[in-house]
């Protein structure tokens, strides 16, 4: 080099460069000096006339990959050594990148030489490029090829050189989507905020065609980060130079650092051999009109040193968010991982997997029952999982609705429950079922049902002395016990409707509250589904026995002899007297009633007296019959089979389920998806880059 380096801080630019090397570039933007510009501009003529080392060009088409360029000046060395390597594109496989990664070549000397194409050569076979016309490989490719030159005089620089961007398709080796390719390779270079632009536009086309500088303006509108450089100012047009020369003095097209011109060598003068640049450059700059352009803005030594000036700057500025944001990346690459749960390759590993989400089941079934809900926030975010609650106000409805709606006919005395009450109008009509059903529970819930009021007073007594008339036999003075079954079947008709859209509301709760947990717990669409199907069958037996069982208690109470031990059936039976009494002496006064109104019952026939009696008897019995069923339904059928009981669904899923499960079935729920794989595998490969990366910063 003919002008020693002048950078303030080598020891940072070189850990950018480390960094680099660790791929931390693939997850933070570094700092950087990216060369762009339309195919055929001069980029790798700039290039070279900064390096002096005479630049991979290939004639035949562009660059078509980029190539990372690190000049690291080490005093120890006697000579330039030059190390190649290849840095695989972010979205390679594990396999393509390891087998990139040990691809490298070193030797001393410049880039000139066969050797250099035969290097190449290997890279572009190692990258899997199509080497000859008409290939259906790729033509570009996102890795990078990275080269190392170290030597005694070496400046500290690093720079990218890009493909070209182009517009128009070459056949047979370029397409329309090649177009696309490399003009996102080149955009992501530059939209990296912390990347300098050296944007290179040829002096000698009208610079509004040149698509380099629209995007160098989307991407860096302030025009922080963007160098100008004009190459082929001798092929400008006799009487095009002021327009030349209005950029170069910043009157148009305006960039911070501004535009410096430069002339390189032409096709001809490269073959030709022993031409010398730097002094071909000066002459031309002597010449008129260039000879009034200030020297700062002039030639390669001036584009060197306000390279210098601006990349230390840039660096000097961007570096210190890079280690904060390297330990932020680190954290959320980490966390990431760890959302991910634990591998699950091999059977052990799944039923662990799978274990632990028993746990977390269970756990939430223990608070969601007893009533801790303070221990979970999701018992905030999902109010229908709070079990007990929702079961427990159901379960009152389902009493309050059997109190108020559950008997055909109204009794005559009734202290429970007042028919003329507000809330109740003639013609009203309430649900069976309160909550909407699921569909795949059809086949073990109940049809929704609508239930009138029970009919009023004078039906009882009708359709108890018709039912009297018409079965009495031999008795006298008494009734037929068969009376009282046959009264009761037909006054608690509705309860099946009542109990068994009651027992289908639970099912449907506690179903819905099994799969949302496990939905919660499972963390994994995947996971969670296909644990619900292979339950699914022991779910629907589950449910089945909870409506078997509220089919039984309907028919013990509705179909088999009445019987109670209960003593409020004597309690109600003594009360209806009473209030019969009662309401007698109302409507009589105290004064004119007798011993004999008393006892003959306001002077009944036989058969009305009966007829009452059933109806007392009917009354008495239906109490107790009907908070006996209530209680049975809420405890057995609901409690016991459903929800805190042993044959709860919510113990199907045990270890023991886990432990039952075929080591196919295993893989089945709980293996990985290949995706998931995939997405582990690449966040260790980020979590150890950028941990080798954080190193290099200590
Ligand atoms: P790249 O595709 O952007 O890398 O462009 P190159 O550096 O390969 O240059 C393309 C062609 O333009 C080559 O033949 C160069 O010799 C030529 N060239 C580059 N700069 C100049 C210049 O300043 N003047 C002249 N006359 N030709 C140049
Ligand atoms: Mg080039």
């Amino acid at each position: 080099m003919s002008e020693p380096a002048t950078l303030a801080d080598p020891a940072m630019l070189d850990k950018i460069d480390k960094l680099f090397a660790c791929n931390v570039g693939e997850y933070i933007d570094l700092p950087q000096l990216v060369v762009v510009g339309d195919q055929s501009s001069g980029k790798s003529s700039v290039l070279e006339g900064l390096t002096q080392l005479p630049f991979p060009r290939d004639s035949g088409l562009c660059t078509r990959f980029a190539t990372q360029i690190i000049f690291r000046r080490n005093k120890e060395l006697s000579v330039r050594t030059v190390t190649a390597s290849i840095i695989p594109a972010g979205d390679s496989g594990a396999d393509r990148a390891s087998q990139l990664k040990e691809w490298s070549a070193g030797w001393k000397g410049g880039l000139e030489a066969e050797h250099f194409s035969q290097v190449m050569a290997e890279v572009h076979e190692k990258m899997g490029l199509s080497t000859s016309e008409g290939s259906s490989q790729s033509t570009f490719s996102k890795d990078v090829f990275r080269l190392e030159i170290c030597g005694p005089e070496e400046d500290h620089l690093s720079v990218i050189d890009v493909p070209g961007i182009f517009k128009n398709t070459t056949p047979g080796l370029t397409s329309k989507a090649d177009i696309h390719v490399v003009r996102e390779m080149v955009e992501g270079y530059m939209k990296n905020p912390r990347s300098i632009m050296l944007t290179v536009v040829p002096a000698n086309v009208d610079i509004a065609t040149q698509e380099i500088i629209e995007m160098a303006r989307e991407f860096d509108p302030g025009s922080e980060r963007t160098i100008g450089v004009l190459t082929k100012p001798d092929l400008v047009d006799k009487g095009a130079e002021d327009k030349v020369l209005d950029l170069v003095e910043g009157k148009k097209l305006y960039l911070q650092h501004g535009w410096i011109l430069v002339r390189n060598l032409n096709q001809q003068e490269l073959q030709y051999g022993n031409v010398n640049r730097d002094l071909e450059e000066e002459a031309f700059g002597r010449k008129a009109p260039w000879s009034s352009i200030p020297p700062d803005r002039f030639g390669i030594k001036s584009l060197k040193n306000r390279l210098q000036e601006t990349v230390t700057e840039n660096a000097r500025r961007t570096f210190p968010s890079v280690r904060s944001e390297i330990t932020k990346r680190l954290r959320d690459s980490k966390n990431a991982l760890k959302v991910l749960g634990g591998e699950r390759e091999t059977p052990e590993q799944q039923a662990g997997f799978l274990l632990d989400i028993v746990a977390k089941f269970q756990d939430i079934t223990y608070q969601a029952l007893s009533t801790n809900y303070g221990a979970n926030n999701i018992f905030d975010r999902h109010r229908d999982l709070r079990l007990a609650t929702i079961v427990v106000t159901r379960d009152t409805e389902f009493a309050d609705d059997l109190n108020k709606w559950g008997h055909q006919y109204e009794f005559n005395i009734d202290d429970d429950f007042c028919p003329s009450s507000p809330s109740i109008c003639e013609g009203e009509t309430t649900k069976t079922r309160k909550v909407q059903n699921v569909a795949e529970l059809e086949d073990v819930t109940a049809e929704q049902t609508q239930e009138s009021l029970p009919s009023d007073d004078d039906d009882i007594n009708q359709w108890l002395g018709d039912l009297y008339l018409n079965s009495r036999g031999f008795e006298i003075g008494t009734f037929n016990v068969s009376l009282l079954a046959t009264s009761m079947k037909k006054q608690s008709k509705k309860w099946t409707n009542f109990a068994r859209g009651y027992i289908s509301d639970i099912i449907t709760m506690v179903h819905k509250f099994i799969v949302k947990t496990l939905e919660i717990v499972s963390g994994d669409k995947r996971v969670y589904s296909s644990l619900v199907s292979i339950m699914m069958d022991d779910l629907l037996e589950k449910y089945r026995c909870a409506l078997n069982h509220v089919d039984f208690l309907l028919h013990v109470e509705r179909n088999g002899t009445p019987k109670t031990l209960n003593h409020y059936f004597n309690d109600n039976l003594q009360k209806c007297r009473q209030q019969r009494l009662t309401a007698l002496l109302k409507k009589k006064g105290v004064e004119n009633l007798s011993v004999t109104d008393i006892i003959m019952q306001d002077h009944m026939s036989n058969d009305e007296y009966t007829v009452q009696v059933i109806h007392d008897i009917l009354e008495s019995y239906y109490k107790v019959a009907r908070k006996r069923f209530v209680d049975n339904v809420c405890v057995q059928a609901a409690d016991y089979f459903l929800v805190t009981g042993p044959e709860t669904p919510m113990k199907l899923f045990s270890p023991a389920f886990v432990n039952r499960l075929s080591p196919e079935k295993l893989a089945e729920i709980a293996g990985e998806e290949a995706s998931v794989r995939r997405r582990r595998a690449n966040l260790r490969k980020e979590i150890r880059e950028l941990e080798e990366g954080r190193k290099m910063l200590i």
